[in-house]
């Protein structure tokens, strides 16, 4: 048996035992090290969103090592990532354009066991070996990683351009950090109401931070990346971007939202939309935490047990923003 991390509903987490997977032919057993609960996780406690069933073991970012290859190519002890998508493989998308745009594209831990445990059996393809970087839990930041990647490729960033991110959780800062860091933006300007979130989007390489998007000495941005999911910075992203500027969009929303549209028409503005990550992306977010060239600590609040992953959820669901990204550690 093993322990588990499993939603039964809406804020309704508990830590149970369940039994440790068999591993079927073309999978590998992977024993977790690190897990980190995600935004997407948040949504399913808070709203019960992307999810068809309970109970199920929760999570989808995780490190680990092969405990059994099961006849792959891979050998026992090898630290591994995981790609945690599970496309339908029907749809026009998956056959032509990339499982990111997969119309029902689900994710381990809400079609299937997820990660927020001690061990996970999964086929053989998903899994990408990664160096070990100098401190193991960065490992579980490869996924998130993966989707700042996909922002900066899909947006165009580039070294002439200022880019403003509205929103500084956990992707909201990753990507301040690999616009600045990898792609050299010209500068980037993070937006947030918490002080906290701020000061950690300097530690990731901001130019400047700003709680109000209107108190910014840039009077126009080439990039604006909206990554709250609400309504002001949608439109702030609108209201801000250069004519011709582009605005990605990657926060889900959980509820409607109503906004002037007409600064999109008036600037012929492009919007973007940006969801998880190509093969490529996740690849090069494994090389860059394996090669540790970027400082991640700003991203990580704490690393608990499995046990006190009900508190923390209870944490990250209330209304001091202080916590950022978790880290389980399941072993
Ligand atoms: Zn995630
Ligand atoms: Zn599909």
């Amino acid at each position: 048996m093993m322990k588990a991390v499993r939603n039964y509903g809406i804020e309704d987490v508990r830590v149970e035992d369940i039994p440790k997977p068999i591993p079927k032919q073309g999978e590998a057993l992977i024993r977790i090290l690190y897990s980190g609960i995600c935004c997407a996780d948040l949504h399913i406690y808070k709203k019960g969103m992307f999810i068809t069933y309970t109970p199920e073991t929760m999570g989808h970012e995780f490190v680990g090592e092969i405990a059994d290859p099961n006849g792959g190519s891979l050998t026992v002890g090898q630290l591994v990532v995981g790609d945690p998508r599970v496309p339908c493989l029907k749809c026009s998308a998956c056959r032509t354009q990339g499982y990111q745009r997969c119309e029902s594209l689900g994710f381990i831990g809400e079609v299937s066991q997820g990660c927020f445990t001690q061990y996970i059996a999964m086929p053989w393809e998903k899994l990408i070996p990664i160096n070990r970087p100098e401190k193991l839990s960065h490992g579980a930041l490869v996924e998130p990683l993966a989707v700042a990647l996909h922002i900066c490729v899909e947006a165009h960033v580039g070294k002439n351009d200022h880019v403003v991110v509205l929103g500084c959780g956990p992707i909201g800062l990753l990507t301040v950090a690999v616009a600045k860091q990898v792609f050299q933006a010209k500068t980037v300007t993070a937006v947030d109401i918490v002080d906290s979130r701020l000061q950690r989007a300097a530690q990731a390489g901001a130019d400047f931070q700003l709680k109000d998007i209107s108190q910014s000495s840039l009077s126009e941005f080439d990039i604006a990346v909206e990554a709250a999911g609400i309504g002001v910075t949608f439109q702030a992203g609108l209201d801000h971007l250069r004519p011709g500027g582009t605005l990605a969009m990657v926060g889900i929303f959980e509820n409607p939202v109503s906004i002037q549209p007409n600064a999109l028409i008036g600037k012929e503005l492009r919007i973007i939309g940006c969801n998880t990550y190509t093969r490529e992306d996740l690849q090069q977010a494994a090389e860059i935490i394996g090669k540790g060239t970027l400082s991640l600590d700003f991203v990580i609040s704490r690393i608990i047990s499995l046990d006190e992953a009900p508190e923390a959820f209870k944490a990250l669901a209330g209304d001091h923003k202080n916590d950022l990204k978790i880290l389980l550690q399941a072993h």
